[in-house]
């Protein structure tokens, strides 16, 4: 095979932890018109955005299909430029791959991206409840962290990692999708919340909720919940809806609880120590992987 410089720059970089953050891909021409793309059904749904099922035809004439997000609200296009501009960034075999982006007109823009037939993790999870064993799920979650330490590596901080926020590829793979509320952090390691989206409380960690300020460890604190949700097969985090309920709870130590069929060395060791009170006291993705490994022996 006919192996680029830049692809084995990239292989290379993604499998060494110790690197530098990677350097804005080249831009090639992702940017489409609403002509190159045709849209199919409705196929999900978030808080912000929509998505369809839909075929594209790149600039060799070759036809591929694709997921199209677009936003619900008027007036958000800024979003989804920002949405396009961090995911044009990365390149990992557990992110989802960037298409496009249709912009030809300022008022009705989507975001392109590979399409995965099988869907959300969440939705995967409820109806694969009874095939699903610990080795699977264990491989999961090694595809979350490593996602999540190539974008901790890339400065990104994801702020939405959660089960219905991950697709799954086929029975051994998953990869992480929506960047919609993703930051970089232009100083420092973290993030002051700037936007007053309805935000998802239940996966946040204490100091989001309490300040505001995001960070690479509070990841790791929706990582735990995202664990939580895979191992006890999709349930829902059960927490108090109003911040300073949810707040003084957790002050108080009290976290989401082992529930059924979670395995409690798995709670013990791999989703509780993500909820540290202190963020410098929580693992790092790279500590997690690590702990993944010693989990799948
Ligand atoms: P939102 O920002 O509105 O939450 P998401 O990007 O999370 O949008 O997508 C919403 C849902 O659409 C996902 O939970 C998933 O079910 C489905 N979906 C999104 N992207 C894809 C894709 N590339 N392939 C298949 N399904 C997808
Ligand atoms: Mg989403």
């Amino acid at each position: 095979r006919n192996v680029k410089p830049l692809d084995v720059l990239l292989q290379f970089s993604v499998s060494s932890p110790r690197l530098p953050p990677l350097p804005a891909l080249p831009t090639k021409p992702l940017h489409l018109d609403k002509s190159d793309i045709k849209f199919g059904i409705k196929i999900g749904e978030g808080n912000y955005g929509e998505v369809y099922r839909g075929q594209m035809t790149d600039a060799q004439g070759r036809q591929e299909t694709v997921a199209i997000k677009s936003l619900k609200a008027v007036g958000q296009t800024d979003d989804l430029k920002r949405e396009f501009r961090i995911m044009q960034k990365l390149k990992h075999r557990n992110i989802v791959r960037l298409c496009g982006l249709v912009d030809s007109d300022e008022e009705d823009m989507y975001v392109v991206m590979e399409y995965l037939p099988m869907g959300s993790l969440k939705d995967y999870l409820k109806t694969h409840r009874e095939h699903i064993n610990n080795t699977m799920l264990l491989k999961f979650a090694m595809d979350i962290a490593e996602g999540m330490d190539y974008l901790e590596q890339s400065r990104i901080i994801h702020r939405d990692l959660a089960a219905r926020n991950i697709l799954v590829a086929d029975q051994h793979t998953v990869k992480i999708t929506d960047f919609g509320l993703a930051q970089e952090p232009n100083k420092g390691n973290y993030y002051i919340r700037q936007t007053n989206r309805a935000l998802p409380l239940p996966w946040y960690a204490i100091e989001c909720i309490e300040t505001g300020k995001f960070s690479h460890k509070s990841d790791v604190w929706s990582y735990g919940v995202t664990c939580w949700e895979m191992f006890t097969r999709g349930q829902e985090p059960d927490l108090p809806q109003k911040p300073e309920t949810l707040i003084q709870m957790l002050k108080n130590g009290k976290r989401l609880n082992l529930k059924p069929p979670c395995h409690p060395t798995i709670y013990a060791e791999l989703i509780r120590p993500c909820w540290d009170q202190e963020p410098e006291t929580r693992p790092n993705f790279s500590a997690l992987i690590q702990q993944v490994k010693e989990l799948q022996e």
